[in-house]
């Protein structure tokens, strides 16, 4: 007891937490020390079910015995050598697994470490694309509003998240931003108008402006952090078929939606969609380790190539890119998604917690529940007719969350949607127990509230 909260004070005293206001942290620590399968156990030793697959990553559940014994395996031949001007068995390996398993028109791999770095590289691709064509003109990026890529100043550029994103306007460099085809959010709810609507919108931005743009990026068929909003049918086939038409590159983020946790391996699959350039992370590693890559097109790949005096070298690189061990942890990954046959399983397991979750739908102030896969948003409103908000200072989604951990399961809201992004692996009575808990919690703290 003494050790854990001697932790706790360090914890306090020396970290720094990303997207965490530290005050808020101060006030309801927490530290991990274990896990295994989809829970995890903090120091005073109370285990929680891992409802947002720690982040967005766990896939096969924690201490995995496969990917353990890759990476031990590894550890007796090597652990990282750099990839600038080499490469390593494992990366090379991976490269060929994930040329394998991705849309056909992807036939390169360009590691990184994160999937804000993989979109970086996928702008600058773009960007150097279009350079190393002649045409100098193409620099400008479109997005959507409410669109998430990562952190780092270019991803933020192409992001629209307000509360995470407009303090660094100035910093950023501008781009497009069109509208998302919201369905909770917009009147009248009807998916086949507003997909209409919003691409009539690119296309006229399109036929405008398609000298200056580089590329389109997107998430693949459902915002993430933006509020787990799911594309109607037809919106990203529909992007596709502009870029097409006017020339422009299409990038499509898959960082959260890749490796099954959409129903499919990748979320493109949905509408046979073949970006030039794909960018993945998070359940790369099945949630171990630091690996992401940017899949370029072989057009792309050759604008590229050339001899060195020419200039068209891709001069970008991290230290620890293609890192030997992260790339063991990968490849153990996909075998087990292989062997376990974890898509199948995902798209069962989501008809079976879409059941689930209609119980939800009874509590007055859920406004919203949005799925794809295992990939749920449950939006907590305080006029489920009008849909008005909750106050945005009231931080009902935060509390919400808190009570889920007191009652033994993690997640972190986005605003007032909870998010339940389980590990693909959790079994059938895990989900349910998960889906209990959100219940209660989100029961037990908007009761307060309507009873005020
Ligand atoms: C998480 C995420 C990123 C950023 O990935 P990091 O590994 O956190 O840098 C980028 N794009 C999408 C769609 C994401 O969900």
């Amino acid at each position: 007891m003494n050790e854990a909260n001697n932790m706790i004070e360090k914890s306090k005293k020396y970290l720094w937490l990303p997207f965490t206001q530290m005050k808020d942290y101060e006030e309801d620590p927490l530290i991990i020390s274990e896990g295994e399968g989809v829970y995890v156990t903090d120091i005073y030793g109370k285990k929680y079910l891992d409802g947002y697959s720690s982040l967005w990553l766990n896939v096969h559940g924690h201490r995995k015995h496969e990917i353990d014994e890759a990476i031990k395996e590894q550890l007796t031949k090597i652990s990282h050598s750099t990839l600038l001007g080499a490469s390593n068995v494992p990366a090379t390996e991976l490269a060929e697994k994930l040329v394998e398993i991705t849309p056909d028109n992807l036939t390169r791999v360009f590691y990184s470490d994160s999937g804000a770095e993989a979109v970086e590289i996928s702008l600058k691709l773009a960007f150097q694309y279009w350079r190393n064509l002649g045409k100098t003109n193409k620099q400008k990026f479109v997005t959507t509003k409410n669109g998430y890529h990562g952190d780092t100043v270019g991803a933020i550029s192409v992001g629209a998240v307000d509360i995470f994103h407009t303090v660094y306007h100035p910093l950023m460099f501008d781009s497009y931003k069109v509208s998302f085809p919201n369905v909770y959010r917009n009147e009248p709810s009807d998916p086949e108008t507003i997909k209409n609507e919003c691409l009539l919108e690119v296309e006229q931005l399109f036929s405008e402006k398609h000298e200056e743009i580089a590329a389109f990026i997107i998430e693949g068929m459902i915002q993430g952090a933006g509020g787990m909003n799911v594309m109607p049918k037809g919106y990203l086939k529909g992007i596709q078929e502009l870029c097409n038409k006017y020339n422009i590159l299409l990038i499509v983020d898959e960082v959260a939606t890749g490796f099954g946790r959409t129903g499919k391996m990748f979320s493109v699959e949905h509408e046979n969609v073949q970006p030039d350039l794909m960018t993945i992370a998070k359940g790369i590693t099945g949630g171990y380790l630091p690996i992401a890559a940017t899949m370029a097109s072989e057009k792309v790949y050759e604008a590229f190539y050339g001899d060195y005096t020419e200039l068209k070298t891709f001069f970008h690189g991290h230290s620890y890119t293609g890192n030997q061990l992260g790339c063991a942890a990968a490849l153990a990954n996909l075998k087990l998604f292989k062997e376990e046959d974890i898509v199948n399983n995902v798209q069962k397991k989501a008809k079976f917690i879409s059941e689930k979750l209609q119980t939800l739908t009874e509590l007055e102030h859920v406004g919203d529940i949005r799925q794809l896969g295992l990939m749920v948003g449950i939006e907590l409103v305080k006029d489920k007719q009008t849909k008005e908000p909750f106050p945005w200072g009231d931080r009902i989604g935060y509390k919400a969350t808190l009570k889920m951990r007191e009652l033994g399961m993690l997640s972190r809201p986005l605003g007032d949607v909870i998010v339940f992004m389980p590990p693909l692996a959790t079994s059938y009575e895990e989900l349910e127990q998960m889906i209990t808990i959100m219940k209660q919690a989100i029961k037990q703290t908007t009761e307060v509230l309507t009873t005020r």
